[in-house]
């Protein structure tokens, strides 16, 4: 894809977050754009900042490491969005300012304890699978409260949020109950009032179902396909 390719990509999605957030009589600057580069290369990535692209997505550790190290620019921001095993958390730590995709006590353990070891405290979102579909990873709701009162223990983790993965159907309006469900168990966890726990962010829409996740309440949505073309 070339570089007008992505200038004008991004633009363009911009202009549909803009207003998708407006006719939610939302403000526009709460919802931030993660452009998700899995599979491209850096220099996709490198254009891509050069149009105001400020927080990247990535699905595989080593991936992300070589890229970060090859695109070397400190004004963006790394946020995990893939299945994370415990045995690559040392690495993601190092990494990534957000991990999107927590979906276990091991897990969080795992993160803190590795971000203790560099001094940082890990920002987090709990992934909930709403739907059960076996294909996606996450919690099943019944389960997020009581994760999210043992990850509150845990002293270099801050969860800010949560995120999901609808099922895909090709009428973005049909993922919109999933959509408004994340944000109702966020809306509950946060009555909750639970020590060291935000529900600040809510992670959800990607190329084919951005505009009804951002009328849903999204803060993050994730798009890569919109921005940097097929991946296939
Ligand atoms: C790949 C991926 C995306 C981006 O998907 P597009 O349809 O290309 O926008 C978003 N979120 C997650 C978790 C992904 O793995």
């Amino acid at each position: 894809m070339s570089n007008e390719t992505i200038k004008d990509n991004l633009d363009a999605i911009r202009k549909r977050i803009d207003k998708a957030a407006t006719d939610a009589g939302r403000n526009p600057s709460e919802v931030k754009l993660v452009a998700v580069s899995k599979i491209k290369p850096a220099e996709a990535v490198i254009e891509a900042a050069a149009s105001g692209a400020d927080i990247f997505g990535e699905n595989y550790i080593q991936e992300a490491i070589d890229k970060a190290e090859a695109v070397n620019n400190p004004n963006i921001a790394w946020h995990f969005i893939g299945h994370l095993q415990s045995n690559k958390a040392k690495f993601a730590v190092k990494v990534f300012d957000l991990i999107h995709s927590v979906d276990s006590l091991k897990l969080a353990k795992e993160i803190s304890k590795q971000a203790k070891k560099i001094d940082k405290v890990q920002k987090i979102l709990v992934q909930i699978n709403i739907s059960m579909e076996d294909s996606k990873s996450g919690i099943s709701e019944e389960e997020t409260e009581t994760l999210i009162r043992e990850i509150s223990q845990l002293g270099n983790v801050s969860v800010q949020g949560l995120m999901t993965m609808p099922p895909y159907y090709n009428e973005p309006e049909l993922v919109a109950p999933y959509f408004k469900r994340l944000r109702e168990i966020s809306d509950m966890i946060k009555t909750m009032n639970i020590e060291n726990i935000t529900m600040d962010e809510l992670s959800m829409g990607m190329t084919g179902d951005f505009e009804p996740a951002i009328m849903e309440g999204s803060t993050y949505v994730r798009i890569g396909t919109a921005i940097f073309g097929s991946r296939y």
